[in-house]
């Protein structure tokens, strides 16, 4: 099966990129065909400064290869390498009605928030589904966040298939039961654009400061509390094995412990969990050439798949 997904360099990874995507990409890159790119178009819509932009990119690149993506089992590349993909959003944007992209979530919730609403943002979904399209993708593995950006793909095809005949791919959206929206530290959907993530990688110190920060309700010490939809208890159990979880459970209804402790817990099991990822990071990052290297080889390989997906493309709508 051909898996596509991308990651946008918009910041430091944090783990809902790790729980809700890239372990997905992991586990599913040795039985398939594995497409995964770093989105720096999609990026420009919110990092508007080149050296960022940048260093952003290469930095995903060797995170993504730290936590276990293997370029010799997938195709790891720079969405900006593939130049096919920007034209394919034009032939898709034609035929895009403005009242699906207002519906989108994305895009309503980043303008209510205040950020910039620049066409580019306004037309992401659409970038999204070339992407997806181009590489003739036909699993898409994403955190719920995407799930609704990967509807209007399938509702693009729709109707360029019934405009100008079949010609695409028909993608599915692949989600996971735990992580699929891992909480930030206010209780909303951790994001690198809101200021409320924990990072993977980074000074150790400062994440476990990050942790200690996670907002909480201020019921007092005795009190016996419900860990289903508490948003600590649920960034504890990404990490956690089944037996912890039910320890952690039952501390949690019998009361008599502070928020502090789940913290503390919460900050031991993730700094032990991505101990060895941090480990091959630093290695890697001695080594710069060869992530440039991956990345160029990679570009190669999605290119070659690009253009034939976009040949068809322009044939079908009249271009040739
Ligand atoms: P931005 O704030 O710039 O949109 P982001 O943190 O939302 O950044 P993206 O690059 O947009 O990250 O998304 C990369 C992948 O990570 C997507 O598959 C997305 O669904 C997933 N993802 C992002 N945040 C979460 C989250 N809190 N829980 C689970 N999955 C997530
Ligand atoms: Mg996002």
């Amino acid at each position: 099966m051909r898996v596509l997904s991308g990651i946008q360099p918009t910041g430091q990874l944090h783990w809902g990129n790790y729980f809700g995507a890239i372990r997905q990409y992991i586990d599913l890159q040795e039985d398939n065909d594995g497409f995964y790119f770093i989105a720096d178009l999609h990026a420009l819509t919110t990092v508007r400064n080149p050296d960022e932009l940048r260093s952003n990119t290469l930095g995903i690149a060797l995170d993504m290869l730290a936590l276990g993506l293997d370029p010799n089992q997938a195709t790891l590349f720079v969405q900006s390498h593939v130049p096919e993909v920007t034209e394919l959003t034009w032939l898709l944007m034609t035929g895009t009605p403005m009242g699906l992209l207002e519906r989108c979530h994305a895009y309503k919730d980043k303008k209510e928030k205040g950020l910039n609403a620049d066409a580019g943002l306004f037309n992401y979904p659409v970038l999204m589904a070339a992407d997806i399209l181009a590489y003739d993708s036909q699993i898409v593995p994403v955190g719920a966040d995407q799930i609704q950006h990967i509807e209007v793909c399938r509702d693009l095809v729709g109707s360029f298939h019934h405009t100008f005949g079949e010609t695409f791919v028909v993608p599915k959206a692949k989600t996971l039961d735990v992580g699929a929206r891992v909480p930030g530290t206010d209780g909303q959907k951790m994001s690198k654009s809101y200021d409320n993530t924990l990072p993977l990688f980074g000074d150790v110190k400062k994440i476990r400061k990050q942790i200690m920060r996670i907002v909480t309700d201020s019921r007092p010490v005795e009190e016996p509390k419900e860990p289903a939809g508490d948003h600590l208890f649920d960034l504890y159990r990404l990490f956690a094995s089944p037996d912890e979880i039910a320890a952690m459970s039952a501390k949690y209804r019998a009361g008599g412990f502070g928020y502090g402790e789940v913290k503390k817990a919460v900050a031991d099991v993730s700094e032990a969990y991505f101990a060895e990822a941090r480990e091959r990071r630093e290695e890697l990052s001695q080594d710069l050439d060869t992530v440039r290297d991956i990345l160029a080889a990679g570009a190669g390989r999605a290119r070659e798949v690009a253009s034939g997906v976009l040949d068809r493309a322009r044939s079908a709508c009249g271009l040739r």
